[in-house]
């Protein structure tokens, strides 16, 4: 098993897991242009993929999504909450292969199975995502205002983790952004900052833990060396032991074994 980013942050994410043949791409926030020219890093091509499961109806993770699905006939995987949301996506509902995911069902896609879990956050339903191969689990958390104990449940026992460290608090609010944009980015439906990240991964069982990924930094409110240093202060290791997963590269793929 190992995963990939794409890229990820306020301007685009997606994540690719592969379990042997089998490729999932989680969230698709980049035009299909972009996205092809991103799987061909990754040495992949849509057609690889299986399926693309899309876990809210933000821009940066819905925004590419339908047009890649409908261009290279791929299955999606949506709550119906988010489904509501992004009709303004789909010009032609008929052209795709749409799946209704209940927030707390585990599915499968061939060799993946996908454990969804509801996090909060200002969507109509989001979810996030745990991927499994029967042996090692995956977990992924970003977009979420507040980690909740179901989350902590969710993410003990991972051997890798994909952890949002989206904002420093006191950059967030010294910088650029309004108020309101800094009470909702903040806010318990917002983004999770550095501390409450770290804080999360301290109550979680990192035993089996191979890999962590900071994501979805904030290009204006966050620094790679801050989400670092206060991730590396909870597991003890070196800084340069948390992978980053950035909005221009993401991260090149991390083999679970
Ligand atoms: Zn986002
Ligand atoms: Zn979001």
């Amino acid at each position: 098993m190992r995963f990939a980013s794409l890229g990820s942050g306020s301007a685009g994410n997606a994540l690719v897991v592969e379990v042997n043949h089998t490729r999932i791409m989680l969230d698709c926030g980049f035009s299909v242009k972009e996205t092809v020219s991103r799987l061909a890093r990754l040495n992949l091509a849509p057609s690889d993929l299986a399926g693309i499961v899309i876990t809210h109806e933000h821009d940066d993770h819905a925004g590419g999504a339908f047009k890649l699905a409908a261009k290279y006939a791929i299955p999606v995987w949506l709550t119906y909450g988010t489904l509501k949301m992004v009709t303004r996506y789909i010009p032609n509902q008929h052209d795709l292969q749409l799946n209704i995911v209940d927030s707390h069902s585990a599915f499968t896609v061939a060799d993946i199975e996908v454990q969804p879990y509801p996090v909060p956050h200002d969507a109509r339903e989001p979810i996030q995502c745990v991927f499994s191969d029967g042996n090692h689990k995956l977990g992924v958390l970003t977009d979420v205002g507040r980690a909740t104990p179901y989350i902590e449940e969710k993410l003990s026992g991972c051997k890798a983790l994909v952890l949002e460290c989206n904002h420093d608090a006191r950059m967030l609010q010294a910088g650029p952004y309004s108020w309101p944009l800094k009470k909702r980015v903040g806010g318990d439906l917002g983004h999770l900052e550095n501390l409450d990240s770290a804080n999360l991964l301290s109550k979680l069982d990192n035993s089996k833990l191979q890999h962590i990924v900071a994501a979805h930094l904030s290009a204006k409110n966050n620094t790679p060396q801050l989400a670092k240093s206060a991730l590396a202060k909870v597991l003890g290791c070196e800084m340069d032991w948390i992978g980053i997963a950035d909005q221009l590269l993401g991260i090149d793929w991390r083999a679970i074994s």
